[in-house]
């Protein structure tokens, strides 16, 4: 197949067009280079099969061509972070609504194959854990930016699954929990690269809030593997899934992994989310997936724990 992805320079949407190429399909990366890297794609760029263009998605006359040329889309392409979110909000919003408004918009056209990449963010501060997809999305009040993230993206989902119902657009959701590996930068508040570099440095590694709060961490390459998957099955269409592994811990306990697999001297301190963030802000207690449809469909495990992949960050970092 041939697979355009927008976001294509991105940490998630670089490994999946690498995975793509690897697998003997062709690969049209688009991305603005927001917050993706020519880096993430340098070593990609003379192999065969693999073309990009550094153009926003809302460029809607090279969208349009590039979809033309493509079987099947990953939408990837959004903002992302929770400290660029609550930094940005307006950007945020016309992102992450507008990019995926016009990639249905040219996909219906053709009725292209489009996969919506959504987030465990839209199950907000749900408490029924482990998040089932059918389960009820808990948002915060729109005063708290934070949020804003969450409903940008649960819209994205609507317009998706509306295009299915009404257009017959084929359309898959995926909700990715806490994707980590390699080529995440940190640089815009994602836990696990920043403990890292911070212990690596020998600085403070800093727990936001008092460290309770919990997350599930998914390998890149796993999370790649499931999003080819589901693409080559038609009973994926139409469908939201989770893609997640299901070992949760706890932000505390992140920090002293990273700081024992470094084996750093660095302090773990712990900082108010009013300074980490805004006056106000809300976290996200527990985030857990239920990964059983998933499973049931496609067969996928994860396949990387936690250990495994603090360490290749560690040799990612190192190598820089
Ligand atoms: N966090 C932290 N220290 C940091 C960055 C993040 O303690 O330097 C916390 C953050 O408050 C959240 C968790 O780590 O509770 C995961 O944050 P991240 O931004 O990686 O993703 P989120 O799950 O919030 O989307």
């Amino acid at each position: 197949m041939r697979a355009l992805i927008t976001g294509g320079a991105g940490f998630v949407g670089s490994h999946l067009a690498e995975t793509l190429l690897d697998r003997g399909h062709e690969v049209l990366a688009l991305d603005n280079l927001a917050t993706g890297s020519i880096d993430n794609i340098s070593h990609l760029k003379g192999r065969a099969g693999f073309a990009y263009a550094i153009e926003s998605v809302t460029n809607e006359p090279v969208l349009a061509e590039l979809i033309d040329r493509s079987d099947v889309v990953f939408h990837l392409a959004a903002a992302v972070g929770v400290k660029l979110i609550v930094e940005e909000p307006v950007h945020t919003i016309e992102t992450n609504v507008h990019g995926t408004e016009v990639v249905l918009k040219h996909a219906n056209k053709k009725k292209k194959l489009v996969v919506i990449a959504s987030t465990s963010e839209v199950y907000g501060k749900s408490t029924a854990v482990p998040f089932r997809e059918d389960a009820d999305l808990v948002m915060g009040p729109t005063p708290k930016h934070r949020w804003a993230y969450a409903c940008s993206k649960a819209i994205d989902e609507f317009l998706a699954l509306a295009y299915w119902k009404e257009k017959k657009l084929p359309v898959i959701i995926v909700r990715l929990f806490n994707t980590v590996g390699p080529r995440q930068t940190g640089q815009y508040g994602m836990v696990l690269p920043t403990f890292v570099r911070q212990a690596l440095a020998g600085h403070p590694i800093t727990v936001f809030g008092d460290g309770t709060q919990s997350r599930s961490f998914t390998y890149v390459g796993d999370v790649v593997d499931a999003l080819v998957k589901l693409v080559q099955e038609p009973r994926a269409v139409g469908e939201v899934f989770n893609i997640g592994n299901g070992a949760e811990i706890s932000i505390a306990d992140l920090a002293t992994k990273v700081k024992a697999l470094t084996r750093s001297e660095s302090p773990i301190v712990t900082i108010p989310y009013d300074q980490a963030y805004e006056a106000g802000f809300e976290d996200m207690p527990r985030r857990v997936p239920d990964i059983g449809k998933l499973r049931t469909l496609i067969g996928y495990e994860p396949k990387v724990q936690l250990d495994e992949i603090v360490c290749r960050v560690i040799d990612y970092f190192r190598k820089r």
